[in-house]
């Protein structure tokens, strides 16, 4: 859900638009970033790991692929800009038989021509093993150990592990909320149901209909719906919040969930 009607104190005045403090780790609990590497590999692997995503790359790139990528969008598409830019690269496009060897790599094939990061992983270090090299090991940055962060003072990381999150207050108030990401209020606090919704209708420019359901099922049902035409094929995009009277569902009763609900 991105937007979730939440019970708080007629008195909590969190600032809108900010992720409520609860949820924000404190700064004497955040790392410093590993000053020897970007990301927690020593340049050896980090270029093994760039080569490693051309490769992965070619299983798109085959004579089909391009028959495909020439279908979904209408017109002829070259060769990513990465393999075009390689040096003394071949003429022709790679044969279908390239996936054979990254799917191998990769230890599964790839999907309509893709690999995913899961997969380049496994092929670096399917290519480490292959080496007699340890991946667990081998070009990972001596600094951090692979984290790419360092502790400011012994015992952080720890700390830092037990931290909770602290819920908002429970209250009699009805606020609104942005929870597409970390949660933040985005709404006043009103005393009642009905004034949230006239809220939402005056200063937020929802429909009455929108914001009466939205209020009224305790939130919305993700953040947009893609509809379908009754005819077939896409129809119009809806943001589930400003639409929420029609999404065709209903949340059961979730605004009797005092205090924050799910
Ligand atoms: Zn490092």
């Amino acid at each position: 859900m991105s937007r979730e009607v939440r019970r708080v104190p007629l008195d909590f005045d969190a600032p809108l638009g900010q992720v409520w403090s609860g949820y924000v780790m404190p700064e004497h609990l955040c790392e410093r970033r590993c000053p020897a590497c970007e990301h927690g590999v020593a340049p050896s692997r980090a270029w093994l790991e760039s080569i490693v995503h051309l490769l992965m790359l070619l299983p798109d790139e085959t004579g089909a692929a391009a028959v495909r990528r020439t279908r979904e969008v209408g017109r002829s598409v070259p060769m990513h800009p990465y393999l075009r830019a390689v040096k003394r690269r071949p003429v022709g496009r790679p044969g279908e038989d390239i996936e054979a060897l990254t799917g191998g790599l990769a230890g599964r094939p790839p999907r309509e021509g893709r690999h995913d990061d899961v997969d380049r992983g496994h092929a670096v270090a399917a290519i480490l093993g292959a080496g007699g090299l340890d991946p667990e090991t081998w070009g990972i940055c001596e600094t951090c150990g692979g984290e790419a962060t360092l502790e400011v003072w012994p015992g952080q990381r720890e700390a830092a592990e037990k931290w909770e999150a602290t819920e908002p207050p429970a209250g009699d108030g009805w606020q609104l909320w942005n929870t597409a990401g970390d949660p933040a209020p985005c709404t006043p606090v009103f005393a009642t149901e009905a004034e949230l919704v006239a809220h939402l209708v005056a200063a937020d420019g929802y429909r009455p209909e929108a914001a009466a359901r939205l209020v009224a099922d305790g939130g919305s049902i993700g953040s947009f719906w893609q509809m379908a035409h009754p005819g077939g094929g896409r129809g119009p995009m809806y943001d589930a919040a400003r639409n929420a009277d029609l999404i065709p569902f209903m949340i059961p009763a979730r605004n009797a969930l005092a205090g924050g609900g799910v």
